[in-house]
């Protein structure tokens, strides 16, 4: 089975490097399943799980936003944060998707509503990814 090689880079680590069967993304135009030899391609990324399949495994990273670029036989994701599935710390999660449902609904300006709305899309990212364990 033909591979490419996934990495997926924040400001301060490389997070993932291996060479995958295929890799599956929330793009903001949608779902984006990619195999070997697509298509070139920039697009923004939702905050979400990623899925890369390795034979009959699939891993998963929780990915917080970013781009995604793909070359003939690479695929680059870069985003502010990212962590591999064994690496979540799911009480934390927890706490942080409580703490931002709290500040929901609060009344509050719309730059707070805004933050506390993102903080909750990754602690919902973290715990879906991680509940692939
Ligand atoms: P918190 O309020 O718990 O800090 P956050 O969403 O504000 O969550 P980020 O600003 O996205 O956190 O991330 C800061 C750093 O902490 C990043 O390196 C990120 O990978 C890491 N991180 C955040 N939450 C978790 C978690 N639950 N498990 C593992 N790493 C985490």
């Amino acid at each position: 089975m033909s591979t490419l090689r996934l990495e997926i880079v924040t400001p301060e680590r490389k997070v993932y490097e291996k060479d995958v069967n295929m890799v599956v993304v929330k793009g903001v135009a949608g779902e984006l399943g990619i195999l070997p030899h697509h298509i070139p391609l920039v697009t923004p990324l939702k905050i979400a799980p990623v899925k890369a399949k390795i034979g009959n495994e699939n891993e998963f990273i929780a990915v917080h936003g970013g781009f995604i670029e793909v070359r003939k036989d690479k695929v680059v994701i870069l985003a502010e944060a990212a962590e591999l599935e064994a690496d979540i710390d799911v009480s934390r999660a927890r706490l942080a998707k409580e703490r931002a449902e709290r500040r929901l609904a609060q009344k509050q300006s719309d730059i707070n509503a805004m933050r506390a709305e993102m903080a909750l899309q990754r602690a919902i990212n973290r715990l879906e990814t991680s509940s692939h364990k």
